[in-house]
């Protein structure tokens, strides 16, 4: 008991003498209360000042945003009433690139792209844990078609998975040489931290690869990802309050650490119950302080 008494009051203490220190108003009991995703959700266009991440991929926003174009000659943005085609300036020149250089260089019709951030990054009302930072990004696994949607079509449009029903292999009939070579594009910008696709789909990359492999080790293996894939850059250098990832182990991934998720799950003990206890919801306390700038900015 005497632990969970303490823990408050020192927290008080550490975000109030620092606050002050910095000159930063701390949170007001109000939005101490309200979870950090309705701050954010709600915000419809970006801070115009210098772009800057603050935080986490999982815990941050970013100040300074862009937006990406909805229909271009090279991409489409997808749902578009969630305004999320919001982002870094350095993700949204990386979309512009690879969508021009898949078109160009490995024909690629046209990128379809899902969710990138909201206006000022932070958590989201629906989906996604990361995306906060403004340098994460969905582009689907299905081509542009031929021709230009209407708002109402990007909004209904369905993706295509590229997996069988049962999720276990790739579905031969949706798949081609084509999704290998827009993949190790994607891939091969040095921005790129990492790219997360579904473990059937990293060992399809794994054995149609070939000799040239060394972009096989930014590409992770993740649950779901099968409609899209997703892009997570850098942080742009310089940028001091971005916190980065570390890099991926070197190698192409396609041993041990992909076995695993094709391992059966281990048998659960009789009486045995998991329970599952969802993440707290974020705070805007939780989140860097910078943060609370960006909201108001
Ligand atoms: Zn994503």
């Amino acid at each position: 008991m005497l632990k969970y008494a303490i823990v408050p009051v020192v927290l008080l203490l550490a975000v109030s003498s620092a606050a002050a220190h910095k000159n930063v108003s701390p949170a007001k009991p109000k939005e101490k209360a309200v979870p950090a995703k309705q701050l954010f959700g709600k915000v419809t266009k970006a801070a115009l000042v210098k772009s800057r991440a603050f935080g986490s991929y999982a815990k941050g926003c970013f100040a300074g945003g862009s937006q990406l174009s909805s229909v271009a000659p090279n991409w489409q943005i997808m749902r578009p009433s969630r305004n999320r085609n919001w982002g870094h300036p350095q993700i949204i020149a990386y979309i512009e690139k690879l969508a021009k250089d898949a078109k160009a260089r490995d024909g690629w019709p046209g990128l379809l792209v899902g969710d990138i951030s909201q206006p000022r990054g932070g958590p989201m009302l629906t989906g996604h844990a990361s995306h906060q930072l403004g340098l994460d990004a969905d582009i689907w696994l299905l081509a542009s078609p031929d021709k230009r949607l209407s708002r109402e079509e990007r909004e209904k449009f369905s993706a295509v998975s590229v997996l069988t029903k049962d999720k276990k292999k790739i579905d031969e009939k949706v798949w081609s040489e084509k999704h290998l070579k827009l993949l190790r594009r994607a891939a091969s910008y040095s921005t790129v931290g990492r790219i997360f696709v579904n473990p059937v789909i990293k060992k399809k990359l794994c054995q149609d690869a070939g000799k040239n492999r060394k972009w096989l080790s930014k590409i992770r293996p993740w649950r779901g990802h099968y409609l899209h894939f997703h892009v997570r850059l850098n942080c742009p250098p310089g940028d001091k309050n971005c916190k980065n990832q570390p890099a991926p182990a070197a190698g192409d991934g396609c041993g041990k650490d992909l076995a695993k998720w094709f391992k059966p799950p281990p048998k659960k003990k009789k009486g045995f119950k998991f329970k599952f206890r969802p993440k707290p919801e974020l705070r805007l306390a939780d989140l860097p302080r910078a943060c609370r700038q960006v909201l108001t900015q």
